[in-house]
């Protein structure tokens, strides 16, 4: 199936935990590494956070910790180098690492926040952090304490007005690494293909939805060039 796009269309590319786990990031999904020694409950809830912050800050400092031993593989770069020619492209990523800034990535929306941001828990203060943390930062401004700029299971995802802006005009919709089963991320497909996208998904494991026009099976770092070098640009 061949796919062609205008060069002003709009194309959105949703990004999961597949695209890092090749990287050799530790997902929750397929477990292994820090997911292994934490459970979710005590430690990725805004109730996890009321309980024991410490816990919470010491397993968020161990991930942005990991962010220094990966690198972004050929899936991420392959990503960059093609927003590059279409700088209409958004990735929406389902990710709070940064390897798709580290390949050269512009228009990233973290739509679960990212691992390299601290917010206040008082006030709007926030700032990038990339180093260590020790026990319980404050905040500068209101004395609050600090938490990890991460969506936790229960609350709502960032950007959802903008992401739902870029479904309704989107030509092309790429789901790369997710298996499309978390809401409300697995129905944006849906939303796109109702505005008439062409729909397209990578990922290890197959997805059966109808709303999928082409379903490629494989690994992203492999799959991803070789699907995007062969969209012709109109
Ligand atoms: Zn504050």
């Amino acid at each position: 199936m061949k796919f062609s796009i205008g060069r002003n269309d709009t194309v959105f590319i949703l990004t999961g935990a597949g695209i890092s786990a090749e990287s050799g990031l530790s997902t929750f999904r397929d477990s292994g590494g820090l997911w292994d020694r934490y459970r979710i409950e005590d430690v990725a809830t805004p109730e996890a956070f009321q309980k024991n912050p410490e816990l919470v800050w010491e397993f968020y400092s161990k991930r942005r910790k990991e962010l220094k031993d990966v690198s972004p593989n050929r899936a991420h770069l392959s990503l960059a180098n093609f927003q590059k020619k279409h700088p209409k492209t958004y990735l929406i990523t389902q990710n709070v690492d940064n390897l798709h800034e580290r390949a050269g990535s512009t228009n990233v929306i973290h739509m679960h926040g990212s691992l390299t941001r601290i917010r206040c828990t008082g006030c709007n203060y926030f700032e990038e952090h990339l180093e260590d943390i020790e026990g319980i930062p404050k905040c500068k401004e209101c004395g609050n304490i600090l938490r990890p700029d991460v969506v936790w299971f229960g609350e709502i995802p960032y950007f959802l007005n903008q992401i739902y802006e870029l479904l309704s005009k989107t030509k092309l919709f790429i789901g790369i690494g997710t298996s499309g089963q978390v809401y409300p991320a697995a129905a944006f497909v849906s939303i796109a293909k109702s505005f008439k996208a062409k729909t397209v998904f990578i990922n290890k494991e197959r997805i059966y939805n109808e709303d999928i026009d082409l379903f490629i099976e494989g690994n992203a770092s492999i799959e991803v060039e070789k699907f995007l070098s062969e969209i012709e640009v109109l």
